[in-house]
C-alpha cells in the first residue's frame, strides 16, 4: 500500500480475491476474527504479481487491476461459511453507519481498503447504496430459499453492480434483475450451474472455468491431449 501501484483498480482486485477466498470456504485469519484484516499489515499476506506475463508487456496494466493476485500464508486460515450480504466494493460512508454486513473479516478489509471513503480517489459513487443492496439480498433470499449464499451474491453483483468486474468472468448469469429480486435466475458455466450449490464445493476445474471460461477448458484439453501419446 502507498506505492504507485496502489490504485483504485488494484484495491478492487484485492477485494475480489478476498471475496473468492471466502467463497471457497475460508477465513484468512481465525485468531481474532473480529479484528482480522483490520490493519494494513494484515494485507502482507496478499500479493499482486507485477511481473506476470499478462502485464509485463504493458506496464499500465499493472495499475489497472489486470494482473494476478495471490493469497499466501494460510497458517491462520480456517473453514468459514461466509454470510456476507454484499460484495466487497466501495460503499462510502454507508459502511460506517451500517457496519454489519454479515462477515467481520471482509468488513474490516473494506475499511482498510478505503471503501468507506467519500467519493474520490478510491471510492466512486456506488452503483447501489449499502441499505439497498442488503434489502435486495434479503428479498432475493426469500424468493429463492434453496440458493447458496455464493449464488445469491453472484446474482446481486450482476443485478446491482453491473459496472463492477465480476468475481467469475467465465460464468454467464441471466435473470438477475435489480428491480425484481424474485425473477428466475440462471447461472451457466460449460453447463447449467445448480444455484443451490455453494462455491465452496467447486472443484479446481470448476473454479478454472469460472475464472477463464472456455479458454480454461481448451488449455486443459491441450495439456491432456499432449499427455495421451505417452
Ligand atoms: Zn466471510
Amino acid at each position: 500500500m502507498g506505492s504507485e501501484f496502489d490504485t483504485r483498480a488494484n484495491r478492487l482486485l484485492v477485494g475480489r480475491t478476498l471475496e473468492m477466498f471466502h467463497d471457497l470456504g475460508f477465513l484468512l485469519d481465525s485468531r481474532e476474527p473480529e479484528q482480522s484484516m483490520g490493519n494494513p499489515r494484515d494485507f502482507c499476506q496478499i500479493l499482486i504479481d507485477l511481473d506476470a506475463p499478462e502485464v509485463r508487456a504493458d506496464p499500465a496494466l499493472r495499475k489497472n487491476g489486470h494482473t494476478r493476485c495471490y493469497i499466501v500464508g494460510f497458517a491462520h486460515a480456517e473453514l468459514h461459511a461466509c454470510e456476507r450480504l454484499v460484495p466487497l466494493l466501495p460503499f462510502g460512508r454507508d459502511l460506517l453507519s451500517q457496519p454489519e454486513i454479515g462477515c467481520d473479516e471482509l468488513y474490516n478489509a473494506a475499511i482498510v481498503l478505503g471503501f468507506s471513503f467519500p467519493a474520490g480517489r478510491i471510492t466512486a459513487k456506488p452503483e447501489s447504496t449499502l441499505p439497498n443492496a442488503i434489502k435486495w439480498h434479503e428479498d432475493f433470499s426469500a424468493a429463492h430459499p434453496t440458493f447458496s449464499n455464493s449464488s445469491i451474491l453472484i446474482a446481486q453483483r450482476r443485478a446491482l453492480f453491473p459496472k463492477a468486474l465480476p468475481l467469475y468472468p467465465g460464468l454467464r448469469v441471466e435473470g438477475a434483475i435489480g428491480e425484481d429480486p424474485t425473477h428466475e435466475l440462471e447461472i451457466r458455466d460449460a453447463g447449467r450451474v445448480n444455484p443451490s450449490k455453494s462455491s465452496s464445493e467447486c472443484t479446481r476445474d470448476d473454479l478454472g472455468y469460472r475464472l477463464w471460461g472456455s479458454a480454461y477448458k481448451s488449455k486443459s484439453t491441450v495439456v491432456h491431449s499432449r499427455r495421451d501419446p505417452e
